[in-house]
């Protein structure tokens, strides 16, 4: 028999990972830094995910990175840091904000991809994707595997979601629209939700 039963999101807890911070602004398209970005997202993202009953954690809060000031490289320091609070906090899923850049500016969309080695993120991926694709956005992109080197060895599912183009200079504006970051939250915590329900039913019925 197939159980129905619905798993309330407090079960579910989330670690958001807002790509770069520090000296590192990932990608910069006129001035527009990709960290700031990736920060505000994941800002409005935690208020919606709490706000639905989920923990949040976040691995980083403010615009700096997490590797100490005298690290020989900063950015391996910084993703060593995400990694070791990751396996401290111990969530059910990761999710790391980034925004992408192509050469040509008529690229536009937001895209999921997930770290192919951990059970559970293809899923993930592809749940939040469908939402989107499904959605009022003009979305019509496939979840992809990638190196995920923010979750080596993690036990829990991983997906890396880029918002949109930063080379896009309509999709840039949106994404700095607090209304276009709130639309963005509400369909990847829809998407996160059902997901986590459905896991978890069929986890039940087997
Ligand atoms: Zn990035």
């Amino acid at each position: 028999m197939v159980s129905t039963a619905v798993i309330a999101p407090e079960q579910l807890h989330i670690v958001l990972d807002a790509g770069h911070g520090g000296l590192d602004n990932g990608a910069c398209v006129n001035c527009v830094s990709e960290a700031v970005i990736n920060l505000q997202i994941v800002k409005v993202l935690a208020q919606e995910l709490q706000n639905r009953g989920c923990a949040v954690s976040l691995t980083r809060v403010d615009s700096e990175s997490l590797n100490s000031p005298y690290a020989n490289n900063k950015k391996v320091a910084d993703m060593a840091k995400r990694r070791e609070k990751i396996r401290e906090l111990n969530p059910d899923l990761v999710i790391s904000i980034h925004q992408n850049t192509f050469p040509s500016s008529s690229v536009s969309g937001l895209q999921c991809f997930y770290a192919n080695e951990t059970a559970g993120s293809q899923d993930y991926a592809t749940a939040i994707q469908n939402q989107f694709n499904q959605s009022e956005l003009p979305f019509n992109k496939k979840p992809k595997p990638t190196d995920f080197n923010l979750v080596e060895h993690s036990p829990c599912p991983a997906v890396l979601i880029e918002c949109g183009f930063l080379t896009n200079p309509n999709e840039c504006q949106l994404l700095q629209s607090p209304t276009y970051q709130q639309i963005l939250a509400y369909h990847i915590a829809t998407a996160v939700i059902k997901e986590h329900s459905r896991q978890n039913a069929v986890a039940i019925t087997n």
